[in-house]
């Protein structure tokens, strides 16, 4: 669990990496009084060279900062919903022309720049080429769906030639080998009749591309987007967040849980889920009042179907302030009345936009791990791994 370490005040187990410009950074903020918000997001800023893990005592910053420059290790606690792995980037799927691969019906590519260039450093890329890979060849005749009794099928736009059974024979194989990977989220090329979600079919309504559709018939709650929904910042959070938060949950069945830790689980998610919508934690419950009869196996997955399908459901800022305001008013109490404020004011100019959600977050964090509070403890909201507390700030 990484977080990153802003403050006289502020805790302290860390790990460091990249020193020097660390503690550059570090001693410039505090030197120069920056305020304690504006340090955070300086700190965040280089955070591509740091990894700071903290749990536990409080430490001063010269503490925290000679720790850090030494490379001292400390322990996180355990939550039934495990984080994500810090051994390596989570894959994701994505259609191989989104990477700038030429591999079009006419030798081009689509390279897409926000997800090569923002995206690419958080995850790591598995791409998949259908039409290629079942054979069809660069340059080829561009294909287009058409309707059919037994549903659309892919045909040459020039010469009608019928492509439908070679890529359905390589789609059975390629899903097979995929769900070995395994993937996180999948990113697919709008408007194609291999990868598209909806694409124009002739004779008919829009349908999803060939490949597209047996890809959500055999990951029902995977995350899959367009690479059109990843043009602004609101839907590449929202993918990245749903991406983690599907991580989390395959890791908790992984590990062979029971149905009664899997409700308790559900309290964990809390916070995060009424960053999206008040209400949304309670409707993502009512999963459980149908768990009679059921395997641990049938209940997780329509857990799981019920839990991705509520991530979709935008976080809003005023969602997350709302949350932010309930964290504070349970830590309030227990500080000095200077931190009061300094809470405070984080909390206002996030809601200003005048800093990050991670500033904030981060403070609030700190106080709810020195005052061990079980609830909020718990909470995947404030647990967010390291690189998606990263992705929140850059993308
Ligand atoms: S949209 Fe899909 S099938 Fe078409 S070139 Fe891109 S990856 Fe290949």
């Amino acid at each position: 669990m990484a977080t990153f370490v802003p403050t006289a005040a502020v805790v302290g187990d860390v790990t460091f990496v990249g020193t020097v410009l660390g503690a550059v950074v570090a001693a410039v903020a505090v030197f120069t009084s920056l305020t304690l918000a504006t340090f955070v997001t300086t700190l965040l800023s280089h955070s591509r060279l740091l990894r700071v893990r903290c749990v536990g005592s409080a430490r001063s910053l010269p503490t925290i900062l000679r720790l850090a420059i030494r490379g001292t290790r400390y322990e996180v606690s355990d939550n039934l919903l495990p984080m994500p792995r810090d051994d390596g980037l989570l894959k994701i799927g994505i259609s191989q022309c989104l990477l700038g691969a030429e591999v079009r019906y006419d030798g081009g590519h689509k390279r897409n720049s926000f997800i090569v260039d923002l995206l690419g450093p958080y995850f790591s890329w598995v791409p998949v080429c259908p039409e290629v890979e079942a054979g069809m060849g660069v340059p080829r005749e561009a294909v287009s769906l058409r309707s059919s009794e037994g549903g659309p099928r892919v045909v040459g736009s020039e010469t009608g030639t019928d492509h439908t059974e070679a890529l359905e024979r390589f789609t059975v194989q390629k899903l097979e080998d995929l769900a070995g990977v395994p993937l996180r989220g999948y990113v697919l090329k709008s408007g194609s009749p291999s990868c598209g979600k909806a694409v124009p079919v002739e004779g008919a309504e829009p349908a999803p591309g060939l490949f597209a559709q047996a890809l959500r018939k055999r990951f029902p709650s995977l995350p899959v987007v367009e690479e059109t929904e990843l043009a602004d910042s609101a839907g590449r959070q929202n993918f990245a967040e749903r991406v983690f938060a599907y991580d989390r949950q395959q890791n908790f069945f992984t590990s062979q849980r029971s149905i009664g830790q899997l409700v308790m689980s559900h309290a964990q998610v809390k916070l995060q889920l009424e960053a999206h919508r008040p209400g949304l934690h309670d409707e993502v419950a009512e999963t459980f009042k149908q768990a009679n009869g059921l395997s641990y196996e049938e209940l997780g997955a329509r857990y799981l179907a019920a839990m991705m399908k509520a991530l979709e459901e935008p976080a809003t800022p005023a969602g997350h302030f709302a949350v932010l305001k309930t964290i504070f008013e349970g830590v309030r109490k227990n500080v000095e009345p200077a931190v009061q404020k300094e809470l405070a004011r984080a909390l206002q100019d996030y809601r200003q936009g005048n800093v990050p959600l991670a500033v904030p977050l981060t403070l609030l964090r700190h106080y709810v791990r020195v005052q061990e509070n079980p609830f909020f403890n718990s909470q995947t909201y404030l647990e967010p791994e390291p690189k998606e507390l990263l992705l929140r700030i850059t993308v």
